[in-house]
Order: C-alpha cells, then sequence, then structure tokens
C-alpha cells in the first residue's frame, strides 16, 4: 500500500514536474547526462549567502529523472549549502543501501523503491549529481558514467 502511494507520488511528479523552468538570474548552473538512460537535465540555482532561495531545471528523461528533479528541486529551497549537501548524501544512502533510512527525507522517501532496480539509480541520482556540479560550481557537465 504504501509502495503505490509512493509510485503515485513519482507518477505525479513525472507527469507535471515542480520548478520546471529556466531561470534568467540563476547563480549556479549545471548540466547533467545520463548516458545509460539518455536522460538530461539543466539545473538553475539561486544562492542568497549560503541558503539555496530558488532551484529549478529543464531537461528530458525518464520518469524517475523528472520525478527526482522536481521533488529535489522543492525540497532545497531554504536549505544550506551544507544542508543540501548532507540530504544528497542520505538520498544516496537511501537508493544504495540496505539500511533503513528515511531520517530527514521528507517526501523523498517515495524512491526507496528504485534501489531494486539498479539501472535505474542512476536515473533517480543524476539531479543531485548535477546539484552537486552546480553547488561546487563546477563548469564541466557531469555525466553519471
Ligand atoms: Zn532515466
Amino acid at each position: 500500500m504504501v509502495h503505490e502511494l509512493y509510485q503515485e507520488t513519482i507518477l505525479d511528479h513525472s507527469k507535471r514536474p515542480r520548478n520546471c523552468h529556466a531561470m534568467a538570474d540563476a547563480d549556479r548552473k549545471a548540466e547533467g547526462y545520463n548516458p545509460l538512460c539518455g536522460d538530461k537535465l539543466k539545473l538553475y540555482v539561486k544562492m542568497e549567502g549560503d541558503i539555496v532561495r530558488d532551484a529549478s531545471f529543464e531537461g528530458s528523461g525518464c520518469a524517475i529523472s523528472t520525478a527526482s528533479a522536481s521533488l529535489m528541486t522543492e525540497s532545497l529551497k531554504g536549505k544550506t549549502r551544507t544542508e543540501a549537501l548532507a540530504l544528497l548524501e542520505k538520498f544516496h544512502d537511501l537508493l544504495t543501501s540496505d539500511a533503513e533510512v528515511g531520517d530527514g527525507l521528507g517526501k523523498l522517501v517515495v524512491f526507496c523503491g528504485v534501489r531494486d532496480y539498479p539501472a535505474r539509480v542512476k536515473c533517480a541520482t543524476l539531479a543531485w549529481h548535477t546539484l552537486k556540479s552546480a553547488l561546487n560550481g563546477a563548469d564541466q557537465p557531469v555525466s553519471t558514467e
């Protein structure tokens, strides 16, 4: 039952992604590509000091990568750079370890089922890898390979 709810949330965010637009006054931008699936995305972040004031993305990808970018941009607003990177670690743990994780992840727990599909893990983490490069100010496009 819980998993059905998770599926529904992912489907909803993939069909009607939040924060899916370019941002003209973004301070940070990064591009990500997952060659395994063909997911591409461009991430925009607006910082105010150390705090993520706004985040948005554009891209074309599968349902998982789109839903992940949508939920990620929602979760980021108001977080400090350090908190955002800590969330990335937790999200990565959620998808790659069998340990019971979920604390502080909020809605992002809907992706826990992805750990059963290793090929899709990169779809779910693409937005987060791209975020890391945006926050670190890297100019090179990131690839999950
Ligand atoms: Zn994908």
